[in-house]
């Protein structure tokens, strides 16, 4: 579960303030898929940077998963970002002179897991995005779609709750973008959250519900579904 109360974030340079967000106040439950979409500029990137303890905001509170992260050294945020988050991006963000299987390896060993523990997860992981047999593969001997598979793949075998992707279609043709919609409605299925911004109106009415920001502010909440689908 998460909770942001009043929360608002302000980027200040010599000259310019821009308030990216305004008193954000939301609350999304364990289990649920929600889109977040609004015009470019609108504070989606903030939000989920936020979300994802990435950024820090000037006001208001936010609970991730019964935690006030206010307060919380630099350390303590790296830890529970760790403990509780997974990423993906618009760009995938694999480095490229390695093989998939350590692209998904390297944050556990950060994360000072054993051998045995990291071997299981990336090929339990590999096999949940379906690219088991590209185990020694490069990122670039493969396409986008399946590229931007294997960064949910990393994302996925820290075990996080909460599943934050920026964008993750944004790079990719309807089919494969598809592709990854199906494969992260999969997760949640599983029961991770997923928090996804889109520009992709499709995509978004296939979440549980959609967070629209406007100007930095939530302005509207629309549910496509109805709670009890919601674990
Ligand atoms: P979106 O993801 O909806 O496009 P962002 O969250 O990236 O929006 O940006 C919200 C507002 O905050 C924009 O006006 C943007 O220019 C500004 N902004 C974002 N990051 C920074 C930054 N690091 N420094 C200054 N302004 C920023
Ligand atoms: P370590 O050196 O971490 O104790 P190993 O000698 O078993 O472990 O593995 C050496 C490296 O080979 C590991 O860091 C891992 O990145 C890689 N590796 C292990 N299993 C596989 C596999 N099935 N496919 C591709 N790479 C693997």
């Amino acid at each position: 579960m998460l909770k942001m109360e009043n929360v608002s974030k302000i980027y200040r340079t010599d000259l310019i303030e821009t308030h990216a967000l305004r008193k954000v106040d939301l609350h999304i439950k364990a289990g649920e898929f929600v889109a977040i979409t609004g015009p470019s500029g609108s504070g989606k990137t903030t939000f989920l940077n936020i979300t994802g303890l990435l950024e820090t905001f000037e006001e208001g509170n936010y609970y991730l998963d019964g935690q006030n992260v206010q307060g919380m050294s630099d350390n303590q945020l790296s830890d529970l970002r760790n403990e509780k988050i997974g990423f993906i991006f618009q760009s995938f963000n694999l480095l490229p002179d390695l093989p998939l299987y350590q692209n998904i390896e390297i944050p556990l060993r950060y994360r000072g897991l054993a051998q045995a523990d990291r071997k299981q997860r990336v090929e339990q992981a590999l096999e949940t995005v379906g690219l088991a047999s590209r185990a020694k593969h490069l990122p670039t001997q493969l396409s986008g779609g399946q590229q931007q598979r294997v960064a949910i793949a990393r994302a996925i075998a820290g075990e996080p709750k909460f599943l934050l992707a920026d964008e993750p279609t944004g790079n990719l043709d309807s089919l494969m973008a598809q592709q990854v919609m199906e494969l992260l409605e999969k997760i949640n299925q599983s029961g991770t959250t997923i928090i996804m911004v889109t520009h992709d109106d499709k995509l978004a009415r296939r979440a549980h519900r959609n967070i629209q920001i406007f100007d930095g502010q939530v302005s509207d909440i629309e549910y496509s579904v109805t709670d009890e689908v919601v674990k």
